[in-house]
């Protein structure tokens, strides 16, 4: 069985704590595919470059960035140059033979891009903003990523997807985590960040909402704010995709398999009664 993990992006995450377990879960047999994000390093290349970095809000109330041209070199220098390299480093100087691949690579992420996007405005006005170098991932090549564990890598995947017109593509880390989870199966996706989990009050981190039933996922999705409702959305896709456990939280990777931070269950049905 496959573990998916995905290190987010934004500042103040305990990446070489994370990287360590990992390590030890490797070392110990267990297959793990590694995603990571990269919003913060492109916010950062953006200013030193001066360009504006612009986040936009859809009609449904996902926060994403607007990526046109530019903005795209420089998400690819953040997170296939920098983010992904360093990564891919770490796990090997703790005996790992990582392996880093953009979803570019291999046709590994599939996306169809949203050329055209709508942003609201606080006021309610909406505008439509072409140029636009996101999409969502619809396929994997999972075939390729068993034979990568299968020869005893761990992948380490920058969120730089490939789409069907062979452009390169700003996508979601979460929801890419989400849909290679589903491709392979895997037993949990692991979405580590830098809150203790769902909060029902962001701005206190005592009130974690530490497990949610699958079924009862949507009820949550009011306390989500901002990227928080991404990896809501990235939670119930890899549950409909067949995931049987998606766990969101902080620190360290362990203590969030063991229910530390939010974990997002499908009811356990026993095998014997599986079939009644
Ligand atoms: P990452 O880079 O790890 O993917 P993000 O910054 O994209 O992380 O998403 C995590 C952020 O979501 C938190 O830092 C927090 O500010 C925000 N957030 C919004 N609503 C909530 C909530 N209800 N509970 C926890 N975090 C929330």
């Amino acid at each position: 069985m496959t573990l998916v993990v995905k290190i987010g992006g934004a500042a103040g995450i305990a990446t070489i704590n994370i990287v360590n377990e990992i390590a030890q879960c490797v070392v110990g047999g267990q297959r793990i595919v590694l995603l990571h994000g990269g919003s913060d390093l492109t916010n950062t290349l953006s200013q030193q470059v001066g360009q504006p970095v612009r986040m936009i809000t859809s009609p449904s109330g996902m926060v994403s960035r607007y990526t046109d041209g530019e903005t795209l070199r420089l998400y690819a220098m953040a997170v296939a140059g920098q983010i992904n390299t360093e990564l891919v480093a770490l796990l090997q100087q703790q005996g790992v033979n990582a392996l880093g691949l953009a979803g570019v690579d291999g046709r590994l992420l599939l996306a169809r891009r949203k050329a055209v996007v709508r942003s609201v405005s606080p006021e309610g006005r909406v505008q439509v903003l072409r140029d636009d170098y996101t999409g969502q991932v619809e396929q994997v090549n999972r075939a390729l990523l068993f034979q990568l564990l299968d020869a005893g890598y761990t992948p380490v995947i920058a969120p730089l997807a490939l789409s069907h017109e062979g452009e390169r593509l700003n996508v979601d880390g979460d929801r890419a985590a989400a849909a290679v989870a589903s491709a392979l199966h895997a037993e949990a996706l692991v979405l580590m960040t830098n809150v203790p989990g769902l909060l029902s009050n962001v701005d206190d981190p005592t009130t974690l909402i530490s497990t949610i039933p699958a079924e009862n996922l949507g009820n949550y999705m009011e306390y989500a704010q901002g990227r928080m409702r991404k990896k809501l959305l990235g939670a119930r896709e890899a549950l409909n995709g067949g995931v049987p456990r998606v766990c969101i939280g902080s620190d360290s990777l362990f203590a969030v398999l063991d229910g530390a931070g939010t974990t997002i269950e499908t009811a356990y049905i026993p095998a014997e009664r599986s079939h009644v």
